[in-house]
């Protein structure tokens, strides 16, 4: 069942997806060769804590720590640990979700660590875009797959690949709520999208195959050839003056 929410309640989960947008920000200049993925985790959780929100992701299903941090071939839900350090080269996706007064927000973005190749910026900058033309669909009368669609046609119109065995969601009391979001399928299926439905819409996107493999720690998502993969997402609201991302800045 798809929840709509009341202005009031975007609201509150607008406060959420700042808070996460200044987190981002602040991750942009923080993350550095040399740091543990542990550090990265431990700073994101003081900066939650601290704005008066709760981190969440911590203790979700048993997962244990503030942030996903997925490296290279990593896809989604890697562990922060104290023996993992970011490297020069590197692909950090970063992966993080906060509750104000009960309601959720959710967002990611992958960030290269100092120099990396032209084809792996593209592979970058392609999943974003991917993910800001899905959000032009997020407009009432358009439909689910409409948003689904418009990854996949992006994606693979530059040569790579749309993992299926995630999704996007919808969110809210909740942080998975009805509907799942695939990245990819025909357009004009699903459900329309109606003014106070509130998604996080996540493209991860592959250099490679898009078959996933789960890692022993239960957790860890990489590409099963060993490719590298970006993941980039927003919480984003359907209104009547189209969609409001509620994880991007808002100029004060
Ligand atoms: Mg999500």
């Amino acid at each position: 069942m798809i929840v709509l929410k009341s202005a009031r309640e975007i609201d509150l989960m607008r406060r959420g997806g700042q808070i996460l947008a200044d987190v981002m920000e602040m991750l942009r200049g923080f993350v550095k060769p040399g740091l543990s993925t542990l550090e990265i985790d431990e700073e994101v959780e003081e900066f939650i804590v601290a704005r008066g929100a709760k981190p969440a992701f911590k203790g979700y299903r048993g997962f244990p720590a503030t942030v996903c941090i997925s490296i290279n071939e990593e896809i989604v839900h890697g562990i922060p640990s104290a023996h993992r350090r970011v490297k020069e080269g590197d692909i950090v996706g970063l992966d993080l979700g906060c509750i104000v007064e009960g309601y959720y927000a959710d967002c990611a973005f992958t960030m290269p660590i100092g120099e990396i190749p032209a084809r792996v910026q593209e592979l970058l900058d392609v999943t974003r875009q991917s993910l800001d033309l899905a959000i032009t669909q997020c407009r009432p009368g358009q439909r689910l797959s409409d948003i689904s669609h418009a990854v996949q046609r992006h994606v693979e119109a530059h040569g790579f690949g749309v993992v299926r065995a995630f999704v996007g969601h919808g969110i809210g009391r909740n942080l998975h709520e009805d509907p799942q979001i695939p990245n990819f399928g025909e357009p004009g299926h699903g459900p329309q999208l109606k003014k106070g439905m509130v998604v996080a819409i996540e493209p991860m996107v592959t250099m490679g195959s898009y078959d996933v493999r789960i890692l022993d720690d239960g957790w860890t998502a990489v590409t099963k050839d060993g490719s590298l993969a970006a993941h980039f997402e927003h919480t984003i609201a359907v209104t009547d003056n189209g969609p409001d991302v509620l994880t991007r800045r808002v100029a004060a």
